[in-house]
């Protein structure tokens, strides 16, 4: 658990599936079992700010740790970071080793900000080094696969290149809806912010 370096702990049993009907219970259910790993699936969760990504993501790298089995969680944005410092100073290799052996990668973020060319490169090394290795990642993105060419810095045939491995063998989660969080104060009354938030939302 200390070497994933989780942002928080979340449960799957603290997961309210009537609250986003979108995400099957069943499904979730399985993945939790720890199969994925095995057969080095990729699980992807996609959709909206609030929904519940980062969550489903954190809580399947919780069962994952419980299983026996070293998580490494990070964004795409900590991840690129670290890369290009370590490409400076001259430790590439290591730090890809790094993101290459776990069992499981979670990358939260992917899409939030937009990479550098240099930065999206070594996201797709990651990506690469681990499709060879079938090492499973979990990957949240509030982008839709389509527009994955702005993720990787305006590059669309390294995006397509990325997808092509990621896909290969993944499970995909497509998440709609309003946000969780702000449903939430609504339904608890608070005043017009957060229903005009929410509106922003659903409706940017
Ligand atoms: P995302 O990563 O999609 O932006 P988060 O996973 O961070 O969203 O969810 C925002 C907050 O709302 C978190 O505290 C999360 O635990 C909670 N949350 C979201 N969806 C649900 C849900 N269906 N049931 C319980 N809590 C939820
Ligand atoms: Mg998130």
């Amino acid at each position: 658990m200390q070497f994933a370096r989780f942002p928080y702990q979340k449960r799957i049993k603290e997961f309210d599936f009537a609250a986003q009907p979108a995400v099957d219970r069943r499904l979730v259910e399985e993945l939790a079992t720890g199969r994925f790993l095995s057969e080095g699936r990729n699980i992807i969760f996609l959709g909206p700010p609030g929904v519940g990504k980062t969550h489903l993501a954190i809580a399947l790298g919780e069962v994952t740790a419980e299983l026996g089995h070293r998580v490494y969680f990070t964004t795409a944005i900590e991840m690129a970071r670290k890369l290009t410092k370590a490409m400076h100073e001259n430790r590439l290799s290591r730090e890809l080793k790094n993101l290459t052996r776990p069992k499981l990668l979670i990358i939260d973020e992917v899409g939030y900000l937009s990479l550098e060319p240099a930065e999206a490169s070594l996201v797709f090394q990651v990506i690469s080094h681990r499709y060879e290795r079938q090492g499973a990642v979990i990957l949240t993105s509030n982008k839709a696969f389509g527009a994955w060419g702005e993720v990787f810095a305006g590059d669309a045939v390294m995006a397509s290149a990325a997808l092509d491995r990621l896909l290969h063998r993944c499970t995909v989660v497509n998440i709609r809806g309003e946000s969780y969080r702000l449903k939430e104060k609504m339904r608890a009354g608070e005043n017009g912010y957060a229903a005009e938030a929410a509106n922003i939302l659903t409706t940017a």
